[in-house]
């Protein structure tokens, strides 16, 4: 049987478990926002968003918005308000710890929850696992479950449990999954009403697992410019496309690659001796040395990939495979955005792959992903400091979890403790 060079295999339900915990059902106004419309209208200035329980109960301009008697009003001038956030690749961890360091950055159970929060705290409402870190899959549906309360200060968590890969195998390294086997596992998901997410960054591999049936790809392609097969392939299956250009980033150029994520961490939250032990000399040639170095046509092979499959009309999804030492938690969420549009996606298209488009992903497209009234309430607020992902100047700050309480929280710069530097 021929060796393939098919890597791993994830597989998700169709459709993930919503929030069942309903908010209390006071209604909160949140008074003179601009809220940005993913659909790709510029942004409305000066509106009202009623949200009561956990539910967007109304959208209109804040002169004309008709207000529920007891609301608790939130001036919310000069903030921005989009659809709560999503990075759809992350495994939980930190990213601190340099490649083959033990225990530094290696999450615990416990570990977990506090980075669900801090993810909240970048203005991140969902994240997507491809593959949770854990054996023990207890840990992983507890903690799926701890987040899809409303009331849990955490981001929701959405995943597929375990990856499935060889003995021995990991997802980027042999011996892989021979095609046949990968053909069978993509068939029983499916029989099981399941759907098979691959990791296969690799055009030729990209192919193979399609033809075998995948429902999505968890990478960008990076070897080759995608054709015109591989685009049919994608949109025959219908397959969503992971672009998780921040990992690539980190391939390519380690220390230029940290000094952008520091300056995007404005408020500190990352410790500095992170960024210290990958900028330095040692940090940058061990990072090579662990993972290999990057052909110089290989990041522009990204970026127009990205476009391509943009403009061919497939199901892209903003994701940064956090975890992977280097890709640093919450700090290169945002930063994925900003590389979509580096790579020549409009601010919106940006937005759209870490909002709308994740929640059709997930098949919750009737319930998030829009500021729209009957949404539920996961919103991300934003200050205009300082133009980095789109023409209205804004900047993710904190987001908010469907919970009317924690809007005026949220919309502010986050609190201390969700603030509070991590430790390495
Ligand atoms: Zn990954």
């Amino acid at each position: 049987m021929r060796r393939a060079t098919l890597l791993c295999v994830s597989v998700a339900f169709p459709v993930v478990l919503s929030a069942q915990g309903a908010g209390p059902s006071r209604t909160t106004l949140l008074n003179h926002v601009t809220v940005i419309d993913v659909n790709g209208s510029p942004p409305m200035r000066d509106m009202a968003v009623v949200i009561t329980g956990n539910r967007i109960t109304a959208v209109d301009l804040a002169g004309r918005v008709r207000v529920p008697p007891n609301a608790e009003t939130i001036d919310a001038s000069g903030k921005f308000v989009v659809p709560g956030l999503a990075d759809m690749h992350h495994h939980l961890d930190t990213g601190f710890s340099m490649p083959g360091l033990p225990g530094a950055g290696r999450a615990g159970p416990q570990d977990f929850k506090r980075h669900l929060a801090q993810m909240l705290a970048w203005g991140f409402t969902t994240i997507f696992s491809p593959a949770h870190t854990y054996p023990d899959l207890k840990d992983f549906t507890s903690l799926r479950s701890a987040a899809s309360d409303d009331t849990a200060p955490l981001a929701r968590y959405f995943g597929v449990g375990r990856a499935i890969t060889v003995k021995g195998g990991h997802a980027s390294q042999p011996p892989f999954v021979w095609p046949e086997v990968m053909q069978a596992i993509i068939a029983e998901a499916h029989a099981l009403g399941l759907r098979a997410y691959v990791h296969a960054p690799n055009l030729r591999q990209a192919k193979e697992v399609l033809r075998a049936g995948a429902d999505g790809l968890v990478h960008s392609v990076v070897d080759a410019p995608v054709d015109d097969e591989f685009i049919g392939l994608m949109k025959k299956n219908r397959a969503s496309y992971t672009t998780t250009l921040s990992v690539f980033a980190a391939f390519a150029d380690v220390a230029a690659w940290m000094q952008r994520l520091e300056a995007l961490d404005e408020r500190g939250v990352i410790p500095k001796k992170v960024f210290d032990a990958y900028t330095s000399p040692d940090g940058a040639r061990n990072y090579y040395a662990a993972f290999g170095t990057m052909t110089k046509e290989q990041p522009e092979y990204l970026r127009s990939n990205v476009r391509k499959v943009v403009d061919a009309g497939i199901l892209v999804l903003s994701g940064t495979d956090t975890s992977v030492p280097g890709v640093l938690i919450g700090v290169s969420s945002q930063m994925e955005l900003i590389l979509l549009v580096e790579a020549g996606l409009t601010p919106t298209e940006a937005l759209r792959a870490a909002t709308i488009n994740a929640a059709k992903m997930l098949g919750r497209e009737n319930d998030r992903g829009t500021v729209e009234a009957g949404k539920l309430a996961d919103l991300s607020c934003s200050m205009p400091i300082r133009s980095r992902i789109s023409g209205t100047s804004a900047r993710f700050l904190a987001s908010s979890k469907a919970v009317s309480s924690t809007i005026q929280r949220n919309c502010s710069p986050p609190t201390a403790e969700a603030a509070r530097p991590l430790t390495s």
